[in-house]
């Protein structure tokens, strides 16, 4: 079995895939002019957006994170989209249309101390078909002379005009309220933490034999082994708290490791039943690899079952002691063949026998679940995207070229990335988005997700 070029189902976008929580989408849209990167800062109460709002100006950043009364959300300048339609009412309907297919609730901005115009009417017509909500926010209503003619914008016929000067702020608390009646309701999220706050909790897996209790006992120690009271009582799993580099560890199931399986037919199976329970617990695995012999087709599906699990993954190689010239050089082979799609993972060469670079384990673990909780702002992972899609756009396909509109990272633990798309995008261009996510920002041990959404 060989996992190099393996087709990677969870970026594949499977229906059947559970899906993370993406946090809801907030279009706005608007011509030139009317402000709308200036209500895009007033509303992430940052000077993020680049206020020069004239048509073909480029943008680095259109995504921006966002909340209100306590509810996230994304906050989409589609003035930084460029299009190719010339002419403002078609460029500006344009983007209308990308921010209906993208957005949960379009937030569409008008002129007030201008009236409406051709541009503002194509808009409509583009939200009008979407059935999108649509929230309409009257912008320059700076308590001048010349304040809004509310009877015109009410005529626009998408519900009422909020009056808001981006400039000083005013009237922005009701369009946010407005927004936010707007947004979809929220689904409940399961939460990973067994008990927050509590110690990090470690899997340590490998197929029989590969040196696992014997790790334990090194790392533990008997007399400094704890067992946890409450695991110990209520679950036939056994946990031990383990302190490690100051730190207590909480060690997964090591019941299930110091039983002896290896001489019971089926050791195999309870072997892979233990990996996949003490999985659904862990934050990390370390999956241990028995050096001195050829990587075993068990060895590749315990990898295999820790990216699905989508746990931090670090590969211990021990029995480093018994390692010759010649099986390091095999090694070494079998590692690119078969284990290339994990080359995140951070690799440490141990003994479990002579303590080898027992002490480089914490520190890859570490690592590994840094990167596992990281998070990427929306704004930085728009205007890094941006870059990476100017200089190597999507590949054509079926006589059409998919535009990425932006992306946002939906969840950590680990880290998934959905990008929203005009159409699909060739599992090659997914995953050379993937290397260069890495490459740029580590995600050193950690899987990380890529989804696609497309939405019509
Ligand atoms: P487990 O089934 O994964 O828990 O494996 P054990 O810890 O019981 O180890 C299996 C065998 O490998 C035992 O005979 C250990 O003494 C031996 N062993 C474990 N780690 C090492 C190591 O680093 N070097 C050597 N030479 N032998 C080891």
């Amino acid at each position: 079995e060989v996992l190099a070029g393996a087709p990677y189902d969870d970026v594949a976008g499977d229906p059947g895939d559970e899906e993370a929580a993406v946090k809801p989408v907030v279009a706005v849209v608007g011509r030139p002019n009317v402000g709308k990167s200036s209500l895009v800062n007033r509303v992430i109460g940052r000077r993020e957006a680049v206020v020069e709002d004239v048509p073909g100006v480029t943008r680095d950043r259109v995504a921006y994170d966002a909340s209100w009364r306590g509810r996230e959300f994304t906050l989409v300048d589609t003035g930084g989209w460029e299009t190719s339609a010339s002419g403002l009412a078609a460029m500006v309907a344009r983007q209308a249309e990308y921010a209906a297919m993208t957005a949960d609730v379009v937030l569409f901005v008008v002129d007030a101390t201008t009236g409406t115009t051709d541009a503002d009417a194509a808009v409509v017509r583009v939200l009008r078909r979407s059935h999108k909500p649509v929230v309409l926010a009257a912008n320059k209503v700076d308590g001048g002379p010349q304040d809004p003619n509310a009877m015109e914008l009410w005529s626009l016929g998408i519900g009422e005009p909020h009056p808001v000067s981006a400039l000083h702020g005013r009237g922005s608390g009701d369009l946010l309220d407005a927004v936010f009646d707007a947004l979809p309701v929220e689904a409940p999220r399961e939460s990973l933490e067994e008990e927050p706050g509590g110690p990090r909790r470690v899997a340590l897996l490998g197929r029989p034999n590969v040196g696992k209790s014997s790790l334990l006992n090194r790392l533990a120690g008997e007399d400094r082994v704890v067992v946890d009271p409450v695991a110990g009582t209520t679950r036939d799993a056994v946990d031990e708290l383990v302190e490690l580099g100051g730190i207590t560890w909480k060690f997964i199931d090591t019941a299930g490791i110091r039983r002896r399986f290896r001489n019971l037919q089926g050791a195999d199976y309870y072997a892979t039943m233990r990996t996949g329970t003490a999985l659904e617990r862990a934050e990390v695995a370390v999956v241990l690899l028995d050096v001195s012999e050829p990587l075993a087709e068990q060895d590749i599906r315990i990898v295999e079952q820790v990216v699905e699990s989508g746990r931090a993954l670090v590969l211990a190689c021990n029995k480093w002691d018994l390692l010759d010239e010649e099986r390091r050089y095999y090694l070494e082979k079998e590692f690119d063949r078969q284990l290339s799609r994990v080359s995140w993972a951070p690799r440490v060469n141990i003994s479990a026998a002579t303590g080898r670079r027992i002490d480089r384990l914490v520190p890859a673990i570490q690592t590994g679940l840094a990167n596992w909780d990281a998070r990427i702002s929306t704004g930085r992972l728009n205007g890094w995207l941006k870059e990476l899609v100017a200089a190597t756009p999507p590949p054509v396909r079926g006589g059409k070229q998919p535009k990425i509109l932006f992306a946002t990272q939906a969840d950590t633990r680990p880290p998934q990335f959905v990008l929203f798309t005009t159409g699909f995008l060739e599992d090659n261009y997914r995953r050379f988005i993937e290397r260069r996510l890495r490459e740029d920002f580590g995600f050193e041990g950690t899987p990380i997700k890529l989804r696609m959404r497309i939405r019509e």
